[in-house]
């Protein structure tokens, strides 16, 4: 008795001890986030390959092998043929009829893939710039439906995530942070194979899809990457797009009215720990707004009068706070009610524009103000809050459960 007496005394103390100590970290966070890794039936597998889509291009291009290679092609009738070079090569491609055309000859498909350490290399034409790129892995160019050069690259997932992680977060940020990061990353390019369907590609190379920057071989991307390796964000046992931005404002927005992403995690409202989010304004003239509202075919009237909605579209207080839609009442008297994230990808949503949806509009004579907190479009992980919590010593699984409401983090492959 005396010493089940004790041993509750113990108890009560280390519980007092546990507490205080948590007195001084944000609330709530998930005490004790699942750290074994389970093995859902249904995703687990081995690692898949990634297939990003690099450039694609009206003009002529180069590519440069740096040494021997291995070449497979898909013929015009459909037939597939393959081969091997031994020597560094330039061979120029170019769109043509029915295919892209490859030194000499047309075909439906061209795959190059390096036989040597040296990565191959694309000279191309960048927006009336002529840049030369390197990448990872093997190249395939096909002719889009466009007309245009495709190049699409396969690599192992975990490779093309290191570009990731090094291109959407800043690498001197704490491990844990990157780890979260790595995590929601491998996440989101996995739901994009799985539900790719019949494209020849799974992602783009940028904001479309995720930052990926290849070149950058750092030690501290290519850790996190490493360590939480296999590692995914599952709501039960299904996958869910694993949407992050930069900065939210104060909380996280509804990826259902966003996106139109429904999982549970998903849903929004996660207060934010980041203690200093960026402020903006930006003003735009009545006229400015029509006229990028009507290059997108969002409207076609003259602008009047706009009001920013909630979720449930009541308008917005005068306070900083989450736009959802946006009710347009023009000069013609047509009214108006579009999704904001639409409303802001139309007027400008790059830094220096309407940079968050967290916000307030202001009608000054002609233009109309808008000033905002934070930075994207405020779905899911939060970057600069996971950074805060982490700086906190939670840990990344405790941060992905934070802001992925209620989802777990599981390990699929080895
Ligand atoms: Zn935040």
């Amino acid at each position: 008795m005396k010493i089940f007496f004790r041993l509750f005394i113990l108890a009560l103390a280390a519980a007092a001890l546990f507490l205080g100590c948590r007195r001084q970290l944000p609330a709530p966070l998930p005490a004790a986030a699942k750290t074994t890794p389970v093995y859902p039936e249904r995703l687990r597998g081995q690692e898949p390959s990634i297939r990003v889509r690099c450039l694609t291009t009206t003009e002529p291009l180069t590519l440069i092998v740096g040494g021997a290679y291995a070449l497979s092609v898909v013929t015009l009738d459909g037939a597939t043929q393959s081969g091997e070079g031994a020597a560094a090569v330039a061979i120029g491609v170019s769109a043509t009829a029915g295919g892209v055309k490859v030194g000499k000859d047309i075909y439906r498909a061209v795959t190059v893939t390096p036989r040597t350490a040296a990565p191959l290399r694309v000279r191309y034409d960048e927006r009336g710039k002529i840049v030369e790129r390197e990448f990872p892995g093997a190249f395939t160019f096909s002719r889009d439906a466009s007309g245009r050069v495709q190049a699409v690259i396969t690599l192992p997932l975990e490779d093309y995530l290191v570009g990731v992680i090094a291109g959407e977060m800043p690498l001197e940020w704490s491990p844990e942070a990157l780890k979260t990061q790595a995590v929601a990353a491998r996440t989101f390019a996995l739901y994009q194979i799985k539900t790719r369907g019949g494209k020849d590609y799974d992602v783009e190379r940028d904001t479309r899809s995720q930052m990926w920057q290849p070149q950058n071989h750092d030690a501290r991307a290519r850790l996190a990457a490493q360590t939480t390796r296999g590692e995914i964000v599952t709501e039960g046992n299904s996958l869910f797009p694993t949407y992050f931005h930069s900065q939210c404002g104060g909380a996280t927005a509804n990826g259902k009215e966003v996106f139109g992403a429904s999982a549970t995690a998903l849903r929004g409202g996660v207060k934010c720990f980041y203690p200093s989010p960026r402020a903006w304004e930006k003003t735009y003239s009545r006229e400015e707004i029509s006229a990028k509202l009507a290059a997108k075919k969002l409207s076609n009237g003259r602008l009047l009068r706009l009001e920013l909605l909630d979720e449930n579209q009541r308008p917005l207080g005068a306070q900083p706070a989450r736009a959802y839609f946006a009710r347009l009442f023009n000069e013609n008297g047509v009214e108006r009610v579009l999704p904001f994230n639409d409303f802001r990808l139309a007027v400008g949503a790059e830094r220096g524009q309407i940079e968050s949806s967290f916000l307030v509009a202001t009608h000054i004579d002609a233009a109309v103000k808008f000033a905002g907190l934070g930075a994207g479009h405020g779905v899911g992980l939060c970057q600069y809050g996971a950074a805060a919590l982490a700086n906190r010593q939670y840990n990344y699984r405790q941060i992905l459960q934070y802001y992925y409401t209620g989802a777990n983090v599981v390990k699929v492959w080895q």
